[in-house]
């Protein structure tokens, strides 16, 4: 039994303090008051010296971190990402391909089934599962992933990468020919369904909707507006993925709150209008986390697409964003000092929410008896302390 005490607990909806959270073979068993005197014999007291304890964080959209990305296709690549992930507060991960050829994001699929099937807690965040992201995105809408490898959905390349038992999260451009079809795979495969790297008109999202796409990949970016879909269509003018995300309460989607990405207003729209329940915090981070500034490649080493980075964001030549170099901390304390999210919203965002939309909140994602002691001690300023995966302290191999 492991006993967390003298904290304030971040719970689903409320901090909670005078109370302790009771461990025992990796799960949560129960939250409630603890007396010192009643200490059982074999009990592990942990400590929280008045700090925060808050549930581990979820990221649904990651690329990579410390010099490796997931598209470097290798146990060794997808281990050094994932320790610095967890370090970040990450606890379960689902590693996001780029746009690449059908044989780099079948090497990145094994690379991450390997490391996942030996389920080590040194190597960092567990693995819940591929977020198969690149490359069925719109040729307008590419962003800073290397254009030579997008490509239109092709079910016989979909169908063998989704045999392969690792994808969770499933994302495609609306518009593109045979992008209802995938829809209609990956929802019967239960993936979260998204569209991103899109400029679908509402039309689109709809027939989308219709085939099983459910989330909307970092808002407003990539993605489609009144405006360029006026570009597109002319006029009448219509309405984009946005409205189609503000007005449908069955979609999701995501904020790369970073502080690089969108500024206070627009985290706090997002906020209000599509609400913590339905909106995910997610890094969409590369290579460059905990780097110094540089230049880097996006995707993989081989032929991926460059990008600079300044320490706080990457970005490519023309001066467009290239993704966060944050690891997801940062998102929960940017999104706490940018709107008027409490604590426990700003981190369900990281947490509960993400978990709720990949069908693992009965697992993890928020401190519930029950659920997998994925726990986080967090300071005063929400920079993390401590880092539990099944009960287990996560200690970076080597020190640092
Ligand atoms: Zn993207
Ligand atoms: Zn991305």
């Amino acid at each position: 039994m492991q006993i967390f005490f003298n904290g304030r607990i971040i719970l689903e909806e409320t901090l909670l303090d005078d109370s302790a959270v009771f461990v025992a073979d990796g799960t949560i068993q129960r939250i409630g008051p603890f007396n010192q005197g009643e200490v059982p014999v074999d009990a592990e007291l942990i400590d929280l010296t008045g700090q925060f304890l808050g549930p581990g964080y979820v990221d649904l959209h990651v690329h990579g971190g410390k010099g490796a990305d997931y598209m470097d296709g290798t146990p060794s690549a997808v281990i050094q990402a994932n320790r610095a992930h967890c370090r970040h507060g990450t606890t379960t991960i689902f590693p996001t391909t780029t746009t690449g050829s059908r044989a780099q994001l079948e090497r990145m699929l094994r690379a991450c089934a390997e490391v996942r099937a030996e389920g080590r807690i040194e190597d960092g965040s567990r693995i819940g599962g591929v977020h198969y992201y690149g490359p069925y995105f719109a040729s307008d809408k590419v962003g800073c992933h290397s254009v030579e490898g997008r490509r239109d959905p092709d079910p016989d390349e979909y169908r063998a990468a989704f045999d392969l038992g690792m994808i969770r999260i499933a994302t495609c451009a609306a518009e593109l020919p045979g992008a209802e079809a995938f829809y209609r795979e990956a929802s019967d495969r239960g993936y979260l369904v998204t569209c991103g790297h899109s400029n679908a008109s509402y039309q689109e999202m709809q027939r989308a909707f219709n085939a099983g796409m459910r989330h909307v990949d970092h808002f407003w970016c990539a993605m489609s507006s009144v405006s360029t879909i006026r570009q597109r269509l002319g006029a009448p003018f219509q309405a984009s993925m946005e409205q189609f995300v503000l007005m449908n309460p069955e979609m999701s989607s995501e904020v790369i709150a970073d502080g690089e990405h969108l500024a206070p207003d627009l985290l706090e729209f997002a906020y209000r209008m599509i609400g913590p329940d339905r909106l995910c915090l997610v890094t969409d981070a590369n290579r460059a986390v905990d780097m110094p500034a540089g230049a880097y490649c996006f995707g993989p080493t081989e032929d991926g697409a460059w990008f600079e980075s300044d320490g706080r964001v990457g970005r490519v030549e023309n001066g467009s964003l290239a993704s966060s170099v944050a690891g997801m901390d940062q998102l929960v304390r940017v999104m706490h000092r940018d709107t008027s999210s409490s604590i426990p919203e700003a981190v369900r965002m990281a947490s509960l929410t993400p978990a709720s939309r990949v069908g693992l909140a009965n697992e993890l994602g928020s401190i519930a008896s029950g659920k997998r002691a994925d726990l986080l001690v967090l300071d005063a300023g929400l920079a993390v302390d401590r880092v539990f995966i099944g009960g287990v302290e996560y200690q970076t191999p080597g020190g640092a």
